[in-house]
């Protein structure tokens, strides 16, 4: 169910605009049971009060928990199924944020990530992707939300800005706090700058090698990661806001010297901060996560030699933390 398709049903009952908007906020903002607008002496039209509690159970019923797994550093993986029964996960992260998935599977492939290994299955609509915050909202406060889950935003655009349109208007999320995550993409830097709400960027960078990197990320589209982060400066200058890009740190594959300082000279002095995320180890993919201590070398050093760097663990370290390992157990035969 799209957001859209959800507004012009209201709209075919006679609701107006505000109408349409009032109730899928009332959805984002309230529970269930809190939902005040239902009363009888309510403004909607009759025809949409009598719509409602139908409404109300569609919506609800759009994505729901399947299973919780709490980790120890404060986040909790959820298995998130939906209404024609595939599953997606969303995390809810330490410090009042979720991450959440934009597709069944992925079709650019990264060699490092278990989602990617399956291909894509189907689109996550625009209601499914709000739906996941939803669910997270009514475990936690939500202050931020990621497209850092399963699949590659960018090949869902419509969709997904559609949910962030939503979030950003409705769900009193500020603007640089919806986080688009993508490989990078055209697209994406042709419509991200011309929408109502304009996102946070994080791209995916990985490596400064333009060969490596069609190695580790297979479809993605071949941009050179020096037009990447050009493009993203440009996006970083339009919203005042940092691009984030990301380094998955793959022992012996991008966490050498060389490497390093190719990093220096691509990002220093840019509006940006670079997130190294040692690769959190899956069973059956061929990388290896790189220790600790060395990680932590390494970022001092990108620091000290003047690019922003944060060293990250991805949440939920304990509980199949990698995106799509939950999913890929639970097909496998049962979730822990
Ligand atoms: Fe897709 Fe992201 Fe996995 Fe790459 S890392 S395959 S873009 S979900």
């Amino acid at each position: 169910m799209q957001i859209q398709a959800i507004r012009e049903r209201l709209l075919g009952l006679g609701a107006q605009p505000e109408h349409a908007q009032r109730v899928l906020r009332d959805w984002i903002q309230c529970a269930p049971h809190d939902r005040g607008r239902r009363r009888p002496d309510d403004y909607l039209p009759k025809p949409v009060r009598e719509a409602l509690p139908a409404l109300d159970l569609e919506l609800d019923g759009l994505a729901r928990v399947l299973s919780e797994h709490p980790g120890a550093d404060g986040s909790a993986r959820l298995l998130v199924g939906l209404v024609d029964g595939q599953t997606v996960e969303s995390v809810l992260l330490p410090r009042e944020g979720v991450c959440v998935s934009s597709q069944v599977g992925c079709a650019v492939g990264c060699r490092f990530c278990m989602t990617g290994q399956g291909g894509l299955l189907r689109q996550v609509t625009s209601g499914e992707i709000v739906a996941q915050v939803v669910l997270a909202r009514r475990r936690r406060p939500v202050k931020k939300v990621v497209f850092m889950g399963m699949g590659e935003p960018a090949h869902n655009l419509d969709n997904v800005m559609e949910a962030i349109e939503l979030l950003g208007v409705e769900a009193g999320i500020s603007h640089k706090n919806l986080v688009f995550s993508t490989v990078g993409d055209a697209r994406v830097f042709e419509r991200l700058p011309a929408g109502r709400v304009k996102p946070a960027l994080a791209l995916s960078l990985h490596t400064t090698k333009p060969e490596l990197r069609a190695e580790l990320l297979p479809r993605a589209p071949r941009i050179d990661p020096r037009e990447l982060v050009e493009e993203g400066e440009r996006y970083a200058r339009l919203t005042c806001y940092p691009i984030q890009y990301q380094w998955t740190l793959l022992e012996g594959v991008n966490d050498g010297a060389d490497e390093m300082d190719a990093v220096v000279e691509l990002l220093r002095g840019k509006y940006a901060v670079l997130n190294i995320i040692p690769y959190n180890a899956n069973d059956g993919l061929p990388f290896t996560r790189p220790s600790w201590d060395k990680a932590r070398a390494l970022a001092a050093d990108l620091q000290r030699r003047g690019v922003l760097t944060k060293l990250r663990d991805s949440a939920g370290q304990d509980v199949d933390g990698g995106c799509g390992q939950l999913r890929a157990r639970a097909l496998d035969g049962g979730t822990r």
